[in-house]
């Protein structure tokens, strides 16, 4: 892959390397050097590739892994629906909040409240859609995987963008946002 001047900017690495959960829209990656060339959507993995599995085994560079618990760690979204999206999953492969125990629900409501005061600080939000999509019929791309998501929201993020181009537009590089955050989340 080359750069318009003609720099070797090395092969784009695909997507189905990293976790994610996958979602109907496009990214518009507004930022100049773009790593992320192309999506696969098509991506659905089984119990062997979870990426939530995957992911902790990774570097945190890798995975975008922003802390690691002692029973869930915070990871960002690779489909993000807003600059720093992120999710919290217990490191068991489990697939309903139901099926957590007592101090996997503990850790990921915890792991929860410090992701919403780091993203306070770091990114100025005023608000945060928190939630579970539980079983595809409910939306969740990684069905197989117990994940919470974190979106925090900024008046007047909304525009027309996901309505007339099924594309949104992320102002900033995922691994930016993950160093931004991993920096600011509080050490033990
Ligand atoms: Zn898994």
């Amino acid at each position: 892959m080359r750069d318009y001047d003609g720099t070797d900017l090395g092969e784009a690495e695909p997507a189905s390397d990293f976790a994610a959960v996958p979602d109907a829209f496009q990214r518009l990656w507004t930022p100049y050097r773009i790593a992320y060339i192309k999506a696969n959507s098509e991506q659905e993995p089984g119990a062997e590739g979870c990426p939530f599995c995957v992911a902790p085994t990774l570097s945190d560079e890798k995975a975008l892994i922003v802390h690691r618990g002692e029973h869930a760690f915070v990871l960002l979204n690779l489909y993000p629906y807003n600059s720093g999206h992120l999710l919290v999953c217990p490191y068991r492969h489990v697939a309903t909040y139901d099926e957590a125990t007592a101090d996997e629900v503990a850790e990921i409501g915890s792991l929860t409240q410090t992701a919403m005061r780091v993203l306070t600080e770091t990114s100025g939000c005023h608000g945060f859609n928190i939630g579970m999509n539980q079983g595809r019929i409910a939306g969740a791309g990684v069905a197989e995987h117990l994940h919470q998501h974190i979106v925090p929201r900024w008046a007047l993020d909304s525009n027309f963008f996901p309505i007339v181009a099924g594309t949104k537009a992320v102002p900033r590089l995922l691994g930016e946002v993950r160093a931004e955050i991993a920096a600011a989340w509080p050490q033990n």
